[in-house]
């Protein structure tokens, strides 16, 4: 299939600049095979280096197969004053694996004037040399016009003889780069209408956020003819971010009717977010459009009524299209309706008998401090309480947790827990960054043995709100946490006036909820599935409590 918009990822250039970010050549090679899995058509790996420790992802890369995607070394146009062939880095390009290069160069006067110092008609020089020599070299070159659109609204003449002479040199797509990310969308529409008319060569997009519109701004040059998108995964990026390709993509296919990937790719695209995310170090961010954890979550009576009955009443596109789930929130203003259909989700059946026993108990908990929207995975826990089908994974004798503080400064926390598995008691301690973590490693150490599962979920998020508003008893502590299994997470939720014992009982439900029927195979099948057989998961980031 050709397909009619091409998808460029630059989330291991680009999306490295943005705070925070930082992989090795390993975790770059495994974001790459994500981003092959889910159709992407080029990647892009950054600048090729003479240094070979820099070196080492083009060394690993050149050895890789990738079924959808081909590789893009990234570069500038060459110095000023020097000859292309005798350039160093172009030279890098030339010898590098890859069989595309993107050369970025100037197209605004203001740049030349106050940044380079270059003279207007040595840079289309500059331009026209490298793309030249690069193609002479076998390349096929893609020219990114970095500020384009600023230098179009500056000099449009200038602008438009930058990109002439990156299409006479043999540039096979001009990508038009809103680098300050200072456009709107109509502005990116017409100018980018406008190159087409005047040059009528393939066109790309490149965006930023800093105006809240890098996609919208993609999909005005998409529709104004651009067919190549350039972005990157979940919009990392410097400042605000680029142009998020996980939202671009159901876009231009499910809303603009474009084909990009292959059948079937397109539902793999909640889960690749995620996955990166994962690699990256970030927690996924649950209001992120498609593929968030709330993209399709609906709360109150009339929305959850109306979803159930047909789902686009409340929905913009199909849930499964882009591999995510339907999740409808539990919470005091909605009826049984929304908890029998949270339950079926959960492959359970719920009779009306108890559907009103739980719709009880989620009333009476939340009256305590409980809010079960964040906490699925405790409120699957709450049903199966409810219909029998629970069974606790240990039973808990007695844990005790120490933090000690020395003089020096020093902090120590140690945590012992004594616990029964199967009518087998077993006793453990374990040091920990905080009596949570403490808490977490004593459990675990108590319980993989029977259940080695555990050992692959990961703490990923750990939030504590202090409730005054509680009714009765005085201020307690809200505990929610999300715990991952590198695929699928969910949320647990613990509520006392202590906080250790909110954060116990929340860690708790999110080990068994680990555990519920299918989640294990699941999590084995779309990692191996998603990695191939022989990748582990990525580290997650975890909190310290
Ligand atoms: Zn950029």
């Amino acid at each position: 299939m050709v397909p009619q918009v091409q998808l460029y990822d630059t989330t291991l250039r680009d999306g490295m600049q943005g705070e925070g970010m930082s992989l090795s050549a390993e975790e770059r090679l495994r974001v790459a095979h994500a981003l092959d899995a889910l159709g992407v058509h080029l990647i892009e790996a950054g600048f090729p280096s003479s240094n070979p420790k820099e070196d080492a992802l083009y060394k690993l890369l050149a050895r890789e197969r990738f079924e959808n995607a081909e590789i893009v070394a990234f570069g500038m146009t060459r110095r000023r004053e020097t000859r292309a062939e005798d350039d160093p880095a172009l030279r890098l390009l030339a010898d590098s694996f890859a069989p595309v290069c993107t050369l970025v160069g100037k197209t605004w006067r203001l740049h030349l004037e106050k940044v380079t110092r270059v003279e207007p008609d040595e840079n289309l020089r500059m331009i026209a040399e490298s793309i030249a020599f690069l193609s002479a070299q076998g390349k096929r070159v893609i020219y990114d016009a970095e500020h384009f659109f600023d230098g179009y609204r500056d000099d449009p003449d200038y602008a438009l003889r930058c990109l002439r002479a990156a299409a006479e040199a043999g540039a096979e797509n001009l990508t038009l780069c809103d680098t300050n990310g200072s456009s709107l969308p109509r502005e990116v529409g017409e100018a980018t209408e406008a190159v087409t008319a005047a040059l009528g060569v393939p066109l790309g997009i490149h965006t930023h956020d800093d105006a809240g519109v890098g996609v919208a701004n993609s999909l005005a040059a998409v529709q104004a003819g651009a067919a190549l998108v350039q972005g990157t995964m979940n919009g990392y990026g410097e400042r605000c971010g680029n142009a998020n390709l996980v939202t671009v993509l159901p876009a231009l296919e499910l809303k603009l009717g474009l084909r990009c990937v292959e059948p079937g790719q397109l539902a793999r695209l909640t889960e690749t977010a995620h996955l990166i995310d994962e690699i990256c170090n970030v927690a996924p961010n649950p209001d992120q459009p498609y593929v968030g954890r709330n993209a399709f979550a609906h709360k109150g009576g009339m929305h959850v009524a109306g979803v159930v009955r047909d789902a686009r009443t409340f929905e913009h596109v199909e849930p499964a299209a882009v591999g995510n789930d339907r999740a409808l929130l539990v919470s005091e203003l909605s009826g049984k309706g929304t908890v029998q259909a949270h339950a079926e989700q959960s492959g359970l059946e719920l009779g009306d008998e108890a559907a009103a026993r739980v719709v009880d108990r989620v009333k009476a908990l939340e009256s305590t401090g409980y809010q079960f929207e964040a906490a699925d995975g405790s409120f699957d826990l709450l049903i199966r309480r409810e219909t029998g089908d629970y069974a606790p994974l240990f039973r808990l004798e007695s844990f005790r947790v120490i933090v000690e503080k020395r003089e020096s400064g020093r902090v120590e926390t140690e945590a012992t827990i004594k616990i029964w598995v199967n009518g087998e008691r077993h006793v453990r301690t374990a040091e920990g960054d905080g009596p949570v973590n403490a808490l977490d490693c004593a459990l675990r150490a108590a319980i993989v043995e029977t259940y080695p599962h555990l050992r692959d979920l990961e703490l990923v998020n750990f939030k504590v709100r202090i409730l005054d508003e509680a009714k009765g008893s005085g201020a307690v502590t809200r505990v929610l946490l999300d715990m991952s299994d590198g695929v699928e997470t969910w949320g647990a939720i613990g509520v006392s006036e202590n906080i250790i014992e909110a954060s116990w009982e929340a860690l708790v439900d999110s080990l068994e909820a680990g555990m519920l029927p299918g989640r294990e195979e699941r999590a084995l099948a779309r990692r191996q599935d998603a990695m191939g057989a022989d990748e582990g998961v990525g580290t997650a980031p975890v909190p310290r409590p």
